[in-house]
């Protein structure tokens, strides 16, 4: 029985690599598997882990799909009801913040972490450009790490440009299968760039787009870092939508309220303006960030 993992897919055809040659073959679905009952435009991602056969000697057909361990997914632009699933088994995604150059907002590094939260795939949030920052970004930057620490999250200040903390950063992504976000500018490429020069990879910033500016289709594919492990590129997604969260759930995706909630006095709290709740007390206490909270609230009321 032959294993691999799927290193491009297109939609129709998918590259994959053998699990234990490392070889890589052009390769199609085979079987029932494709009508799947989860909706999707796409049955396979790249990251997920099949069984193939080979005929003759190049042409590969994939025969089974092991069950996920997480997945990235987005709505279909085109088909609303179905979603596309971007990437399958990642055992961290990075998302690149900078307090300058542009300003990362603790929005999107919230809808960030929800996102990672739902779908189980632990994170690790890289503060990027510490080079460029006066005290008072210092300062400001410090008071932001704090919250994300105090709440549990792995954090990093890294430079890439000057090479600051590189060695550390290689450390967390080594022998695993990694996904970076951030937006537009923050450094994602400099990143990548900064822990392997000589990656042949095409970056979400240039390729995503043609020279007049126009989205272009471009897929999801998987380069190996020479030092062990992997990492995904996903050109042209910087941020994910938050796909079918509930009002009841978005708690659930706060671990310091999910924390706190046994304690509050209804069990069915939404920790808005119920009587003897506990996270309202532990914010004016400062045990949970107000930041945080007052984000928590933005999308409890965008999710009306
Ligand atoms: P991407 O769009 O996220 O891929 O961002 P790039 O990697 O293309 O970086 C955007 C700009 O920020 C480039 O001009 C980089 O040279 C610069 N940049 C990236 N990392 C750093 C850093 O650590 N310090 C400084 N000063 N500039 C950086
Ligand atoms: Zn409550």
């Amino acid at each position: 029985m032959k294993q691999a993992l799927v290193t491009k897919s297109t939609g129709s055809w998918y590259l994959i690599k053998d699990i234990s040659t490392n070889e890589v073959y052009e390769a199609r679905i085979r079987g029932k598997f494709k009508k799947e009952k989860i909706r999707n435009t796409n049955p396979l991602a790249v990251g997920d882990k099949v069984e193939y056969e080979l005929e003759e000697t190049s042409v590969a057909w994939i025969t089974k799909i092991y069950p996920r361990k997480n997945y990235l997914i987005r709505k279909s632009v085109n088909l609303s009801k179905e979603t596309h699933i971007l990437a399958a088994n990642i055992d961290l995604a990075c998302i690149i913040f900078t307090t300058r150059n542009p300003q990362t907002s603790l929005g999107f590094l919230n809808r960030f972490l929800i996102t990672c939260e739902a779908y189980e795939i632990p994170v690790l949030l890289v503060f990027n450009k510490i080079d460029l920052l006066t005290e008072n970004e210092k300062e400001e930057q410090n008071e932001i790490i704090g919250i994300y620490k105090n709440i549990g999250y792995d954090t990093l200040e890294i430079s890439a440009e000057k090479m600051i903390n590189i060695d550390k950063l290689k450390e967390r992504v080594k022998n695993k299968t990694t996904v970076f976000f951030g937006h537009s500018g923050s450094g994602k490429s400099s990143t990548i760039n900064s822990l392997q020069p000589d990656l042949s990879l095409k970056t979400a910033s240039v390729s995503g787009y043609n020279e007049k500016g126009k989205h272009t289709t471009t897929f999801a594919q998987m380069y190996d870092w020479s030092f062990g492990g992997s990492i995904i590129d996903i050109p042209g997604v910087k941020e994910f939508e938050l796909v079918d969260v509930k009002r009841e759930e978005l708690q659930d995706y706060f671990p310091e309220i999910f924390k706190e909630r046994e304690n509050c006095r209804f069990s069915n709290c939404l920790h808005i303006n119920e009587p003897h709740c506990a996270v309202v007390k532990a914010v004016e206490e400062g045990s949970i960030s107000k930041k945080r909270y007052q984000n928590y609230l933005k999308i409890m009321e965008d999710l009306k």
